[in-house]
């Protein structure tokens, strides 16, 4: 830390502190990202390490740009360009004079297609994509940050941070407690698509039940009919509740109307790299090829994938790993050999048949044993995830209820974290669930449904993020006081 001169905290995030740093060295400015490494056991610590070295190999004009990390005082610092521009969140709820124009709106997108193309490209899932989390450049270029960090970071406290995250981007998958796949960041592509042409969430509630309620239900208001066909078609595509039916980046970036932005942002040389279907070749064992859907990818990329992957995998689908059928295939294959020729044969001849027969069949009956034996393997390991898996989203759901508990809890009182959040409603009213009224709206336990998201606008965007993301959600999930931090409009939260 010692090449860094600290300018000044510029926020903190649900894993850590961002700090706007001088470097000693070339006098530049950076942000620094400090994670807490302390508590994780030392298994983890290398996991992070792995993932720190996954981001320091990434390089793309619409990606903020990894610098070095280290590690100094149990803490994990990495090191990245800090984008003068400010985020996309700011610059939506500085907008003044009305929606941003087409052009505009679909030029930030191609960029963060860009990026999340990348990204998605190298089996790397972003995990965070929201507004606050892209960045603009002194030059007007896009960049998405913060990939990957969330892989850094353990599964626990990764868990965590999905719960007390930006609750505006979860996916339908997600609120129904299903694995994080790259179409999960293909809806928060949604989602942010969706604020730049309506400079609001398409998905808000005055609390989180009905949030999730509306996620799940994808409903969401109408995008002005200023914006193209192709433009609010597309944001259908991306707000598809079936994970499965929403293109995947690459397709996205197909679309003519977005394919011929590209070249305003790549060179001819790196967009030659960035969609050569060589590309699948200089891939390390495991690579895709870019732009295919996670279900299109080779089978052998099956080791690398994580669970959350796997379940766009056509043998996954199945609960047969590529690898058992194929053995099942070759057990069958001796099988059909066996059958004899019919044709009339000298005895000797028939004795040698005979021979060789009962030689296929005996091979057939081992590999048939192999296969049976392998399925049984498989079939405990599954058993194993399976209740890995249970006993993970137990702890899961023990933590929220802990969190929803706090909550009850804690609304009723005057805690100062909880002041300026609005007023508590007087009681919940059948099956409205706990009652965390966040905002200026009313509880909907006060005022009908339509309510309960504050009256569409910049402030009421501004006012709900801040506080349902940095405290409401926080105090639900991780029955903590939230840190205080400074929003990105700059007022205290
Ligand atoms: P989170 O993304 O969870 O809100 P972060 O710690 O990533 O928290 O960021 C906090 C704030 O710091 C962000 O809202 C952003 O405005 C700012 N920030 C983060 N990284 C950069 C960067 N590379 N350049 C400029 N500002 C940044
Ligand atoms: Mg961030």
């Amino acid at each position: 830390m010692e090449k860094y001169e600290k300018l000044k905290k510029i926020g903190e995030g649900s894993f850590g502190k961002a700090i706007l740093v001088k470097s000693k060295e070339d006098g530049h400015q950076y942000v620094i990202k400090e994670i807490g490494i302390s508590r994780m056991s030392s298994r983890e610590r290398q996991e992070s390490r792995k993932e720190v070295a996954v981001l320091a190999n990434m390089s793309h004009p619409n990606i903020v740009q990894y610098k070095e990390s280290f590690e100094e005082a149990g803490c994990l610092y990495i090191v990245m360009d800090y984008c003068e521009g400010g985020d996309l969140f700011r610059k939506i709820n500085s907008q003044r004079g009305g929606p941003f124009p087409e052009e505009q709106v679909l030029d930030w997108f191609v960029q963060i297609c860009l990026a999340l193309k990348h990204v998605h490209d190298r089996k790397i899932l972003h995990r965070d994509i929201k507004s606050q989390n892209i960045f603009l450049t002194k030059h007007g270029a896009v960049q998405l940050g913060d990939f990957g960090i969330a892989r850094v970071l353990n599964s626990t406290v990764e868990l965590a941070r999905t719960c007390i995250g930006t609750p505006y981007y979860l996916s339908p998958e997600i609120c129904e407690n299903k694995p994080y796949n790259n179409k999960s960041d293909i809806w928060a592509l949604g989602c942010v698509l969706y604020e730049m042409c309506t400079l609001k969430h398409a998905f808000e509630a005055g609390n989180m039940k009905n949030l999730v309620l509306k996620i799940i239900r994808g409903s969401y208001p109408p995008v002005s009919l200023h914006y193209s066909q192709d433009l609010r078609s597309l944001l259908g595509l991306l707000f598809r509740r079936n994970p499965r039916e929403r293109p995947s980046v690459g397709t996205v970036l197909q679309k003519p109307f977005l394919s011929c932005r590209i070249h305003k942002f790549l060179s001819p040389q790196i967009i030659a790299q960035e969609f050569s279907p060589a590309f699948l070749h200089k891939q390390p064992p495991g690579g895709v090829a870019p732009g295919l859907p996670a279900a299109k990818r080779p089978a052998q990329a099956s080791t690398l994938l994580s669970p959350a992957q796997k379940i766009t995998k056509p043998a996954a689908k199945y609960g047969v790993p590529l690898a058992a059928r194929r053995v099942s295939e070759g057990a069958r294959r001796p099988r059909v050999a066996a059958a004899p020729p019919q044709r009339r044969v000298s005895h000797a001849e028939d004795e040698r048949k005979k021979h060789e027969d009962a030689v296929r069949k005996k091979r057939a009956e081992l590999l048939e044993k192999e296969r049976k034996h392998k399925e049984q393997v498989l079939l405990l390991k599954a058993g194993q995830v399976k209740s890995y898996e249970r006993e993970k989203m137990n702890r899961i759901n023990q933590a929220r209820e802990q969190g929803w508990k706090h909550v009850l809890g804690a609304s009723g009182g005057g805690s100062p974290e909880r002041k300026g959040f609005g007023k508590r409603a007087g009681g919940a009213g059948p099956g409205a669930g706990p009652s965390l009224c966040i905002g200026p709206a009313p509880c909907p336990e006060q005022a009908p449904p339509s309510a309960i998201v504050p009256a569409h606008g910049r402030a009421a965007y501004d006012h709900y993020h801040t506080n349902l993301s940095r405290e409401g959600v926080f105090l639900l999930l991780s029955g903590r006081s939230p840190p205080k931090t400074q929003t990105p409009s700059g007022r205290k939260s």
